[in-house]
């Protein structure tokens, strides 16, 4: 399998050197060159199969020649092998329409763990016998970072360094990530916010390419949800929910929390591949550019206003561009067009291929605080469920579609992730589930930074190894 970049200009990379790009070197996001496609007779063959087993046979295609089946199928072993629950991502019936997909099982209780945990392996496997390591560089404002860290600690060829905006991360969050002592993990507190980090973490990477930042000796790269491997570990859980509600011969909707268009777009890539999907919801908060976007063809960033649900508090949704590529016709050059504009003027409009071949699959809802705790308050009271506030938002998004297929709503985090506003909307208090242990009396390792360039960049080079 060969992987294009959406602006046309990058070189087509297999799935080891995709893995390990990250961002093209244009500008762009890679995709395959080609959808695969599963027939009807192997989406019912699914039935029955245990996660692992679907994971092999929906991500072999993409993997293509970079792994064997085994070697696949033993990543997913070691990847899946550390979430609590036996099925990985169950299934939680709420209603005669609705379901919960809980994705929350693995080791920092966000969903982001199904996707990282299997890149952490991909990472190590794919750098044996490479002459440097990789270094990674992240910027967090929680979730992302603590799932980063868990998946790359301790692995071999790979060290990674995240910041975090100093004292704005909530004390959970904080101590998911500073407590991992394992050599190859590096964080650093920004005397600053979570902007600032990200925008440090840019600088570098700009500096790193222009030949000014003192990483000659270093080979850099990313792990946000530009990485073509996080979103195709991501397309397993729509092919196991959906078969195990009927699937072939029933089509499902899904609703997901959205931010960076990650997840959701996960869910595109398995209606591209045959799953019958009825309806792809876009979830957004209050930062609604997604559901302006979609609703109405208008793609311009406002300034971020903070919610209750901080992973989805994002204007600019990196993963949006790969939709409007697909649906564009996969024209590099109007592509690299329309990001140029958007770039100058953190604006665009959708042109009309982009804007009707969305609208076959996918709509879209804004949901307010008030409708988040109301469907907090729903899940609790009707279904018997405490539901995390981002997953609210999926939920509300959810009961407002006017469908007959079964609706599942992806449920991103641990509801005690967010304790204080599950408390505030339900009167519940979720407790942290053992795996977290004794989060709260482990020693805490972090350097503080002002928010330099120049300072931040010293102590990589000078720590990395
Ligand atoms: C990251 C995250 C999201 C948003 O997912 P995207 O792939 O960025 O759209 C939603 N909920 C939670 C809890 C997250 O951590």
């Amino acid at each position: 399998m060969r992987y294009v970049s959406t602006r046309g200009v990058a070189p087509a990379l297999d799935f080891r050197e995709v893995t390990l790009a990250g961002l093209a070197n244009d500008g762009g996001l890679y995709l395959p060159e080609v959808w695969p496609t599963l027939t009807r007779d192997a989406i019912a063959g699914l039935a029955g199969l245990s996660y692992v087993e679907t994971a092999v046979r929906v991500m072999q295609p993409f993997v293509g020649e970079a792994l064997s089946e085994d070697e696949l199928r033993s990543l997913c072993a070691q990847a899946y092998g550390r979430f609590s629950h036996d099925a990985v991502t169950p299934l939680v019936q709420l209603d005669g329409q609705h379901w919960l997909l809980e994705l929350f099982h693995g080791p920092t209780l966000a969903f982001k763990d199904v996707a990282l945990q299997l890149l952490g392996l991909l990472f190590e496997k794919f750098l044996t016998g490479a002459d440097r390591p990789l270094t990674v560089v992240g910027a967090t404002s929680g979730d992302t970072g603590s799932a980063a860290i868990d998946a790359l600690a301790g692995r071999e060829h790979v060290e990674i360094f995240m910041l975090h905006p100093k004292g704005r991360v909530s004390d959970v969050q904080r101590r998911q990530m500073t407590t991992v002592l394992a050599p190859n993990v590096h964080n650093i507190a920004i005397e600053g916010s979570f902007d600032d980090a990200q925008a440090l973490v840019k600088a570098m990477f700009n500096a790193n390419a222009a030949g000014t930042a003192p990483f000659g000796h270093l080979r850099l790269s990313a792990v946000n949800s530009i990485n073509w491997a996080r979103l195709m570990a991501q397309v397993v859980y729509y092919f196991y929910a959906a078969v195990r509600l009927g699937a072939p011969d029933r089509a499902v909707a899904f609703s997901v929390p959205t931010g960076n268009f990650g997840d959701v777009f996960a869910g595109y890539v398995a209606a591209r591949m045959g799953l019958p999907v009825a309806r792809l919801i876009v979830a957004t908060n209050v930062n609604d550019i997604l559901h302006r976007a979609l609703s109405s063809g208008d793609y311009s960033a406002k300034h971020v206003v903070a919610t209750p649900t901080p992973s989805m508090d994002i204007q600019v949704s990196s993963n949006f561009e790969r939709l409007l590529f697909d649906m564009g016709g996969r024209e590099g050059a109007a592509m690299r067009e329309q990001m140029a504009g958007f770039e100058a003027s953190k604006a665009m409009r959708l042109t009309n291929a982009q804007r009707e071949g969305a609208a076959a699959l996918f709509s879209s809802t804004r949901v307010d605080l008030d409708d988040m705790a109301l469907a907090m308050r729903w899940a609790c009271e009707r279904a018997g469920q405490v539901i995390d506030p981002h997953t609210a938002i999926g939920l509300s998004a959810a009961r407002d579609a006017d469908l007959d297929a079964p609706v599942v709503t992806l449920a991103t985090a641990h509801p005690a992730k967010f304790r204080d506003a599950v408390e505030r909307a339900t009167g519940v208090r979720p407790t942290l589930p053992p795996r977290i242990g004794n989060l709260f009396e482990r020693e805490e390792r972090y350097e503080t930074l002002p928010a330099t360039l120049a300072e931040v960049a010293a102590y990589i080079a000078n720590t990395a190894t």
